[in-house]
């Protein structure tokens, strides 16, 4: 390779890997083993005490989890990474190393509606309270800060689609509260936007969605910035305290920049025990290869079609970041210049019965719960993952009657729209 860094089209496919050195094996291999052999007594001691670096059991290291965890880590541009069982494992980490009971994070409303109730149900009961803001209204966010903020916790890209967050001015408020900032940069991947450029202390990821991208392997990712002072204060016992169980190591100390993934790895790992299977982390290695290839197509595609039905006279509106007259347009062009994404909601004029007989009539699209698969996906929240909300409520949470929710695949843009122009004439 050059002497220049290699571009992001290079490291989806290099970082992280190389031949095999046992066999030559180039495409990276699936070591499916729980356990791993001590070269004698001594080597296994300093495992043990994390005073070298190797393999143990896969519950906390594996060669080919370690690949996809060094290629994540190089994409989002962050000192380490490490992978998880699923994006919720992932967050479940980042919080079990930040927050005691009792402790206060904030985070944005507009979150993927598991995380809501992550937050709102599990980790409550854990003595982590989350404090609800509206990103959109800073002064509010600035209000919500108190003694007890451990964290500051956003997407990039938010869910439902079309709505981007102010990394920035995000950023600085954590800053300002002494706390880190977590992205959720799942639905952006960190092909379209680089949290940790903006001011992001951790990000977080569901692999699931569009980094893995061919909805068939669950997984998550830790990436660690580098860039907070875990010991400036105290407010980070995990981090700045001495561990008993590594003789007395203070996680901070030894590891410096990379501390907060070693912490989420040697503590949370080891205790929560949400560990990826090697066989998914491999197939999530194979996804991320074309991953530059795929998010452009699937920006491409989602504008073409924002727009087909920003024309239709059965569509009353289109949430979609990447047009022109969007309220998020301005911030997509700051953060994501690429693209918008995949994900957008639009509003049909014949409301609820409308929304029930579109994803009913298309033959293309597949009408399910998921986003970031090749494959076109269709949702109508209303009557199937809002449904036990009232009227007011669905309104509330941008799921209302009228409401339509897609993730566009990267088919060819003709069939994608021929298929919703078939359904759109059925209504
Ligand atoms: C799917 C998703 C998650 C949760 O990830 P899983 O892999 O399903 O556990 C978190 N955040 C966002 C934005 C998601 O889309």
């Amino acid at each position: 390779m050059s002497e220049n860094k290699p571009g992001f089209s290079t490291l989806s496919i290099h970082a992280g890997a190389q031949p095999d050195p046992a066999t030559g094996a180039r495409a990276t291999p699936i070591y499916q083993t729980t356990s791993f052999v001590f070269d004698d007594v001594d080597q296994a001691a300093s495992l043990f005490g994390l005073q070298a670096f190797g393999n143990i059991y896969t519950r906390i290291t594996n060669p080919t989890t370690a690949v996809l965890e060094e290629r994540v880590a190089a994409l989002e541009g962050g000192t380490a990474a490490l992978a998880t069982a699923s994006g919720h494992a992932a967050q479940l980490g980042v919080f079990h190393t930040l927050l005691q009971p009792g402790d206060e994070f904030i985070a944005s409303k507009k979150l993927y509606g598991g995380s809501i109730n992550q937050f709102n149900h599990s980790f409550k009961s854990f003595g982590w309270n989350v404090i609800w803001v509206d990103a959109d209204d800073i002064d509010s966010v600035k209000k919500a800060v108190t003694e007890k903020t451990k964290a500051v916790f956003i997407e990039s890209l938010a869910n439902p689609g079309g709505v981007v967050t102010d990394i920035e001015a995000m950023a600085g408020i954590a800053k300002d509260a002494g706390a880190p900032l977590i992205v959720d940069n799942t639905m952006a991947t960190p092909y379209l936007c680089r949290p940790i450029e903006h001011g992001a202390d951790i990000v977080v990821h569901s692999l699931t969605k569009f980094m893995g991208g061919h909805g068939n392997s669950m997984g998550g990712a830790i990436v660690d910035a580098g860039s907070f002072n875990w010991t400036e204060s105290k407010r980070y016992p995990m981090l700045s305290e001495p561990r008993p169980e590594y003789d007395g190591m203070v996680l901070h100390e030894t590891f410096g920049n990379f501390a907060f993934a070693i912490a989420c790895r040697v503590l949370g790992l080891r205790d929560l025990g949400a560990a990826i299977s090697p066989f998914n982390s491999f197939m999530l290695l194979t996804g991320i290869e074309t991953l530059p290839l795929r998010m452009q197509k699937h920006c491409d595609n989602a504008l073409e079609v924002a727009k087909y039905l920003s024309g239709h006279d059965k569509i009353a509106w289109v949430r979609y970041a990447g047009l022109e007259g969007d309220a998020c347009h301005a911030l997509q062009q700051k953060y994501m210049p690429k693209g918008a994404g995949a994900v957008f909601t639009f509003g049909l004029k014949g409301g609820y019965e409308a929304g029930v007989k579109l994803v009913s009539e298309v033959e293309l699209f597949s009408h399910l719960a998921n986003i970031g698969d090749t494959r076109s996906l269709i949702i109508h929240p209303a009557s199937t993952t809002h449904r036990q909300l009232s009227d007011q409520q669905k309104t509330a949470a941008g799921a209302g009657p009228d409401v339509v929710r897609v993730s566009v695949g990267i088919e060819d843009v003709a069939d994608i729209i021929g298929d919703l122009e078939q359904a759109l004439a059925k209504i």
